[in-house]
């Protein structure tokens, strides 16, 4: 961080700030300009907090060098980063990765049902996800299989030869679930439980982090940035819709994300239609749009029956409408847009150019 003082800073005032400094364990380099004198805080690995600073007279300006979220920035790291769950590979790039299963586990023969079902029509890794344990909004509803869901879910993954991952809620469960899921799920509403993100830093397992339903951009690769800090550096983001203004649907599916996480991250960007939309009839045109903006994967809830589902049926496809979003992901992926020659000679020119007109 460079430190600028007002030109009317008192030598005492820059002392102060170059004292606050060196408290803070960086090294203060005063840097004599014309009309005022900056300071540079040297020897920090991140990024300098500004609130140390904040109240402290003679400052003009506070002006950060180091983004937030280092580790995980392109900048520290300019090339695709690849998670491996499994035998499934994660990345900006490669083929998406489909993830499908039930919201949460119910029963031996629910979850191995959906296995057979989703892995027959390609699947790429089991959730139940992420919950045999399942964080409710309300103490009321159903709360999981605990741990009895866990063998479940990891034994109809065994059986289809797929990946399975469950939710990590706490720290104390942490090491069952690790041993037995192939990542780490941590939901929306664990995204800014920093004791939790530390944990997962330090165990050798990949990650995959939800966003916070009210949470930034900046926030969220923050917490990213927790877990890699520790030592794990194989984690995956999971745009799963933030809460805004908006009420016809469960949340509001951010895509906009996808491209930018793209520019200014190396960690891949997955996408939960099901959460975000909270409708099942949504969750097919959403997955392909994901796909479309560059997503690395998209994650959706199936159940053999939605209509008897404990937890999240309205979202949930059945094992006909999940083949359905295969064929159409499928789809998607090779009709691709019309080539220049299809085109109308005035957008063609445009596009030649580089530019577009205002209207069309
Ligand atoms: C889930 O994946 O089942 C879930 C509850 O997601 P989120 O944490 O995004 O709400
Ligand atoms: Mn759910």
């Amino acid at each position: 961080m460079l430190i600028v003082m007002e030109h009317s800073a008192t030598q005492e005032q820059i002392d102060t700030v170059i004292q606050a400094v060196k408290r803070l364990g960086f090294a203060p380099q005063p840097i004599p300009g014309e009309n005022r004198v900056a300071i540079g805080v040297l020897g920090n690995q991140g990024y300098v907090d500004e609130e140390p600073f904040r109240d402290l007279p003679g400052i003009q300006e506070l002006i950060h060098v180091t983004k937030p979220y280092k580790l995980v920035s392109r900048d520290f790291h300019p090339s695709d980063s690849v998670v491996t769950v499994g035998g499934a590979r994660v990345g900006w790039g490669l083929e998406p990765v489909i993830i499908a299963g039930p919201c949460t586990v119910e029963s031996r023969e629910q979850v191995r049902v959906t296995a057979k079902a989703v892995k027959a029509v390609g699947a790429g890794i089991l959730r139940g996800g992420g919950r045999a344990f399942k964080p409710r909004t309300r103490p009321h509803s159903f709360q999981g299989l605990g741990f009895e869901g866990l063998e479940y879910l990891a034994e109809a993954g065994r059986e289809v030869g797929l990946p399975s991952i469950t939710e990590v809620m706490r720290i104390d469960q942490l090491e069952l679930v690790a041993a037995v899921s192939d990542c780490l799920p941590i939901g929306a509403r664990n995204m800014q439980n920093f004791d939790l993100l530390k944990e997962v830093g330090r165990v050798g397992k990949p990650v995959m982090l939800k966003r916070g339903m009210s949470t930034t951009l900046e926030e969220f690769l923050a917490a990213a940035e927790y877990i890699v800090v520790e030592g794990n550096a194989d984690v995956i983001l999971c745009e799963r819709g933030i809460r805004t203004f908006e009420r016809a649907l469960r949340n509001t599916l951010d895509l906009g994300v996808v491209p930018y996480l793209r520019q200014v991250t190396h960690l891949p960007v997955i996408v939960d239609p099901s959460h975000a939309l909270g409708r099942r009839d949504l969750v097919i045109p959403m997955s392909k749009a994901a796909i479309v903006v560059g997503a690395s994967g998209v994650m959706v809830e199936v159940h053999p029956n939605p209509a008897q589902a404990l937890c999240d049926g309205p979202q949930s496809l059945d094992p006909a409408a999940f083949a359905q979003l295969m064929g159409e992901l499928r789809a998607a992926l090779v009709v691709g847009i019309p080539s220049a020659e299809k085109l109308p000679q005035g957008i063609r020119d445009d596009a030649k150019h580089g530019s577009f007109p205002q209207a069309y």
